[in-house]
């Protein structure tokens, strides 16, 4: 337990704890101020940001080691405290070893990536979010964003429970079980099968529930994911993804999910979150922040508002971004647009972060 709050971290607690329990949470979010420094909060009022809580479920903060060509859409700590983020996840892969021919194990090549961001905390660049009862205090911090150590695919667990605990031991609090390849726990969604969870991807969903580890679905194929929210007793959350374009379901990029798969997400209570990628299909496409924004209306409609959110892969090396995107920098443009569709105050504070600190919550307690 955190004992040492002052007042201001303590009347935000309260809030925040009034705020997970209550049942309407876009009421309460608009309220929020966190007490920024003065000329941030003036600068979030100029950009439209004002009193929302951003936070991106899977973003890869810094460069990818072994990458060839810095990705400009990495969010870098500046862009972070200029949007004035309360939360961004810093996601190591787990399968980079394979990916990318990196040498070693991939429990060890993970832990390594990870390095970079325990340093990032030490130096006092973010604060690291290891329990839901600190959540209060550090989106409050005007002094550092608060990080979740992530890793992306569970690869790095190399069939061992025991990885697992070490993970959490070092820090990680949510792990996208597939990436992109088949491994010990199920299939992605580039395989050529759509195979089930495994009995050992079953033992690390239960696992992970029991640590309080946030489950990421994304990248896990139809099947492998039906698995996962059957054994999850929390909910799941698929942090980067979009669906297929009208008419389109099961064909074309292999990446977006259907409106069953996004059902099955949110029946968990879970979360599924939008990303950046523009495509085209035969007859539509998705290039612009208008048809983002639109896409976000459609999910409002067909899954409900609270099982919707922003994850944005940023840094993730995606081919092609949505005309008007360069990085979450360009979050403002997209906020413009939700409300140009027709979204209110409250559904734009739970998308771009409001939903995801509710499921924080609930995961990590
Ligand atoms: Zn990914």
């Amino acid at each position: 337990m955190r004992c040492f709050l002052n007042p201001r971290e303590a009347m935000e607690r309260r809030r925040f704890l009034n705020y997970c329990s209550a049942t309407g949470l876009s009421a309460v979010l608009s309220d929020w101020s966190f007490g920024r420094d003065p000329e941030t909060a003036a600068a979030a009022a100029g950009n439209g940001t004002a009193g929302l809580l951003i936070a991106d479920p899977h973003a890869h903060p810094y460069p990818l080691r072994g990458s060839r060509s810095y990705d400009p859409s990495t969010p870098t700590i500046e862009i972070m405290k200029q949007l004035n983020m309360a939360l961004c996840s810093f996601s190591a892969v787990g399968d980079m070893t394979f990916m990318r021919g990196h040498s070693g194990m991939p429990f060890a090549d993970t832990k390594n990536q990870l390095r970079i961001v325990k340093r990032m905390e030490e130096q006092g660049e973010i604060r690291l979010l290891l329990k839901a009862a600190d959540l209060p205090a550090l989106i409050a911090s005007h002094t550092a964003p608060a990080g979740l150590m992530a890793v992306e695919g569970g690869d790095a667990l190399e069939g061992k429970l025991q990885n697992l605990d070490a993970l959490h031991e070092y820090g990680v609090r949510l792990m996208t079980l597939m990436h992109e390849r088949d491994n010990e726990i199920g299939f992605n969604q580039r395989s050529g099968s759509d195979g089930p969870l495994t009995p050992f991807g079953a033992s690390v969903v239960e696992k992970m529930n029991a640590l309080g580890m946030v489950i990421d679905v994304s990248h896990a194929k139809g099947n492998t994911l039906k698995g996962i929210a059957e054994v999850s007793a929390m909910p799941l959350v698929d942090s980067h993804t979009s669906p297929f374009l009208p008419g389109e379901e099961g064909s074309g990029l292999r990446r977006l999910r259907t409106w069953r798969e996004m059902e099955t997400i949110a029946g968990t209570g879970g979360l599924v979150c939008t990303w950046p990628l523009a495509y085209s299909g035969k007859n539509s496409e998705r290039n612009t922040l208008k048809q983002w924004a639109e896409e976000i209306v459609q999910m409002k409609a067909r899954l409900g508002m609270e099982h919707c959110g922003l994850g944005t892969d940023g840094g993730g090396g995606l081919p092609r971004f949505v005309k008007g995107w360069e990085s979450i920098a360009s979050l403002p443009d997209l906020i413009g647009e939700m409300r140009q569709a027709g979204l209110t105050q409250g559904d734009i504070a739970a998308y771009v972060g409001g939903n995801f600190l509710r499921l924080l919550a609930k995961c990590l307690a």
